[in-house]
């Protein structure tokens, strides 16, 4: 099993030195050009490992069996495709900008490749591998780390380009989840690290909903002094669009302004809603109590009521017994 994941590794590693040298050699002109148009510099491209996979069907598994690595292992580790129906076996990452994903050591696991224009799919990840768990992993959680060399929080972005742009403009504490929901995992792995973490969500639907899930993921994992933040980009802006049109001063601000879990709480429920109607006030104050009971038994919680009750005017003990019975439905 150990010895298994060495082999990954060591063959992953291969790989990502297998990009960065294609992004420098001619045929990795458009790349690096597509790069700079994007605002990195080569010192960033350079922090993050970042390399070009070039535009042919088998240049990886030549590169790689030329290394003793059998096609089996490139297609575990997500390398290489074999398609059952064609028989056919090709290279997965073809002409695309390679972003290496490290584990929190800094080993190659896995890799998103974006196409240099408009085709689709936009990004391509590595398949789930022995050493590749989406719903676990984070991208710049190391690059953080080792830029940082007191990391008190991360800012949680959604793509690969949201962390780079970012630290191009010398914010170095951003990590992006890989094209999918914040899970616990994500969350127990950060604050394993950090005291808080700031989601950062595009300003578009994705993004809103986006903030939904996170805030009930976010909120049974509140205890000991661990914070979480909520901060909703301008419609249409990421952070990558952001720290361009703004600068890193006025990215920084909204970072350090962006609503707490207690208020953004309050915030979420009202969106949308006319408080002076009793029924929009009823769902409410019903959608707070139900994010309410999600979080651990402790100070938050009772402040948190006492809260409720007073932006709603309803009595704190008729919320704790509307609580309880929600926690026991049998009843
Ligand atoms: P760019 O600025 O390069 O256009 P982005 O990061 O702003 O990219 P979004 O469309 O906002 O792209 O998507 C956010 C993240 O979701 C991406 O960084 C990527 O991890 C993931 N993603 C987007 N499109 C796809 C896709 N077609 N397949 C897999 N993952 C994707
Ligand atoms: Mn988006
Ligand atoms: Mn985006
Ligand atoms: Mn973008």
């Amino acid at each position: 099993r150990e010895r298994k994941r060495k082999e990954g590794v060591n063959l992953l590693e291969l790989a990502a030195s297998f990009f960065r040298e294609r992004l420098k050699m001619p045929e990795g002109e458009a790349a690096r050009a597509y790069l700079d148009k994007r605002g990195l510099s080569p010192e960033v491209v350079r922090d993050f490992g970042i390399g070009f996979a070039p535009a042919q069907w088998e240049a990886m598994r030549r590169h790689l069996g030329e290394r003793g690595i059998s096609e089996a292992v490139q297609i575990e580790y997500g390398l290489l495709v074999h398609r059952e129906d064609s028989g056919r076996t090709y290279d997965r990452f073809r002409d695309r900008v390679m972003f290496p994903i490290r584990d929190i050591r800094g080993r190659t696991v896995a890799f998103g490749g974006r196409v240099l224009g408009d085709a689709k799919p936009k990004y391509l990840n590595s398949p789930e591998t022995p050493v590749f768990h989406k719903g676990r992993e984070l991208y710049g959680l190391y690059e953080a780390r080792q830029a940082n060399a007191r990391l008190d929080r991360v800012v949680i972005v959604e793509g690969y380009m949201d962390v780079v742009a970012l630290a191009q403009f010398g914010i170095r504490n951003a990590v992006a989840t890989l094209g999918t929901a914040t899970t616990e995992d994500h969350l127990s792995r950060l604050f394993r690290v950090v005291d808080e973490v700031v989601f950062c969500f595009d300003g578009d639907r994705a993004g809103r909903q986006a903030a939904d899930r996170a805030l009930r993921t976010a909120l049974p994992m509140m205890i000991d002094g661990r914070q979480a933040r909520f901060l909703f980009l301008p419609e249409g802006e990421d952070p990558d669009t952001l720290v361009r049109r703004e600068g890193a001063d006025a990215f920084e601000d909204r970072v350090t302004c962006a609503s707490p879990l207690s208020e953004f709480l309050f915030e979420l429920a009202a969106q949308g809603r006319d408080l002076a109607r009793i029924e929009e006030r009823e769902r409410y104050a019903s959608q707070v109590l139900e994010a309410i009971g999600l979080l651990p038994e402790g100070m938050l919680k009772s402040l948190l009521l006492t809260e409720l009750s007073r932006r709603t005017g309803v009595d704190q003990s008729s919320f704790e017994s509307l609580m309880a019975r929600h926690a026991s439905p049998e009843s």
